[in-house]
């Protein structure tokens, strides 16, 4: 059993480790900029390091300044929440080179799913659905040109080392080929220092289902259903739920199957996500993340489990706490983001909380290190809090929402809140009829944001 575990990270996921750490008797390390000294995850964890200035590749991305944490503090293993060095291949190897635990998947998990186009291979190979489009890399614009006319337009060229919604361009009709094609380059190269990149056949109308599984790293594993995670902007979640409003119990169990046993296949261990576009009953994999997702809650409310207490489980080395026949859907759960940006267009808000209150009540969680008096620093992202409800069913869970969105305070500083409740309004929420471009198109609408 760990006896110390640092955590790589900051904000509402720190705190989230830290709660399951502490639930399990096991004492934190929490690792912080200069910036961040008066952060709430420094001041819940048992013992904190300043690792360095704000910048976050000179503090939360440095791993010689996060392994020194770990030597001081002789914390054993390290979790990395996620962002920051989550996917990180490199650091896993170094933390194993340094005799320490890693709390997720293997270095060479991580790789294989980092790199988009060798994601695919793999998942096509275990008998994942794909979305048509090139057979691997795409080198020039002759051939991004004739992979068009083959799968036919629209497509979408993306960086295969890309994340977080950069390093993708659409292209409607030939004409757009040449500058999708480039853009989607340079801005892998920018990003992610790799202009590869690869084209997928474009879907107009699909949903983005998001498949849960946890392995033990022995072979074993299983699948937590689906999460819809359609409501976007600019490629960014930004309200999502479980179970999907579209999905039957025989898609989620054939689905989800076919995720179990490809990872079971490559002794997946610990968490991680399966996404999918799903259009007219036929589900396609996109990507893999090889994490704890920001969106891991409403799947840990209506299965009844702690993830985060299973990562740290399998990372010792312990058998998985549930099987697959254990593992049965109870309700339906919806999170929201709520981040610290003004609409109409969404411009990071930093600055000091004059008052914060949050909600409570049943089956209502709030996950956020805000605090009274607290300044949101304006080095990082701009998530301040999750905001997750569970109910008995759908209706009761949007219900839940509207009154637990009616009492939450942020004060002195801009946040999405009143997207929210704007959304709440709509027919096609309350009847679960959205696509991954209908906010796109709301917003564009409602708020002339484009
Ligand atoms: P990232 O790694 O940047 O998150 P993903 O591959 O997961 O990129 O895609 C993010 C989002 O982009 C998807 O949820 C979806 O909205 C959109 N997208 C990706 N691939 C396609 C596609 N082939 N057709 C339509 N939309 C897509």
């Amino acid at each position: 059993m760990f006896s110390k575990i640092l955590v790589a990270n900051r904000g509402e996921i720190a705190l989230r480790v830290i709660r399951a750490a502490r639930e399990m008797g096991i004492q934190t390390v929490a690792v912080h900029s200069t910036a961040d000294s008066d952060a709430m995850h420094v001041r819940m964890a048992d013992e904190s390091v300043c690792i360095g200035p704000p910048s976050s590749t000179q503090s939360y991305l440095s791993i010689p300044a996060i392994i020194a944490a770990c030597e001081i503090t002789g914390a054993e293993a390290i979790h990395p929440g996620y962002g920051f060095l989550s996917e990180n291949a490199n650091f896993v190897q170094v933390i194993e080179d340094h005799g320490l635990t890693f709390i997720g998947p293997t270095a060479e998990h991580i790789r294989v799913m980092g790199d988009k186009i060798t994601a695919k291979d793999t998942m096509k190979k275990l008998g994942v659905p794909c979305v048509p489009g090139s057979d691997g890399g795409v080198t020039s614009l002759e051939e991004a040109k004739r992979t068009g006319e083959e799968i036919g337009y629209p497509v979408i060229i993306k960086a295969t080392a890309g994340g977080g919604g950069k390093g993708m361009k659409v292209a409607q009709t030939a004409a757009d080929m040449e500058k999708a094609f480039q853009t989607a380059r340079a801005e892998g190269k920018s990003n992610f220092g790799n202009d590869e990149v690869y084209i997928e056949k474009y879907l107009t109308t699909p949903r983005h289902i998001e498949i849960q599984v946890f392995g033990d790293g022995k072979g074993n594993a299983v699948h937590l259903g689906e999460r819809d995670c359609s409501l976007q902007r600019r490629h960014q979640k930004v309200f999502e739920e479980a179970p999907g409003p579209s999905i039957t119990a025989e898609e989620r169990a054939r689905i989800g199957k076919t995720c179990a046993d490809a990872v079971a296949n490559i002794n997946y261990i610990g968490a991680g996500t399966i996404e999918f576009l799903y259009e007219n009953g036929e589900f396609y994999f996109i990507e893999m993340n090889t994490r704890l997702q920001v969106e891991h809650p409403v799947t840990e409310a209506i299965f009844g489990v702690d993830l985060v207490r299973e990562q740290i489980r399998v990372a010792e080395g312990l058998p998985m706490s549930f099987t697959q026949d254990d593992l049965q859907i109870n309700g339906h759960a919806i999170e929201v983001r709520i981040n610290a940006e003004k609409l109409p267009n969404f411009a990071p808000c930093p600055g000091k909380i004059t008052q914060y209150h949050a909600p409570g009540g049943l089956g209502v969680r709030m996950d956020s290190a805000l605090y009274d008096g607290y300044s949101i620093p304006p080095f990082y992202d701009s998530l301040i809090g999750k905001l997750i409800v569970h109910g008995r069913d759908r209706p009761e869970a949007l219900a839940r929402l509207g009154r637990a969105l009616g009492e939450l305070i942020v004060d002195g500083v801009d946040t999405t809140v009143p997207l929210f409740h704007a959304l709440l309004a709509e027919e096609d929420i309350q009847s679960g009829g959205y696509n991954i471009h209908w906010l796109e198109h709301w917003l564009e609408t409602n708020l002339g944001d484009g």
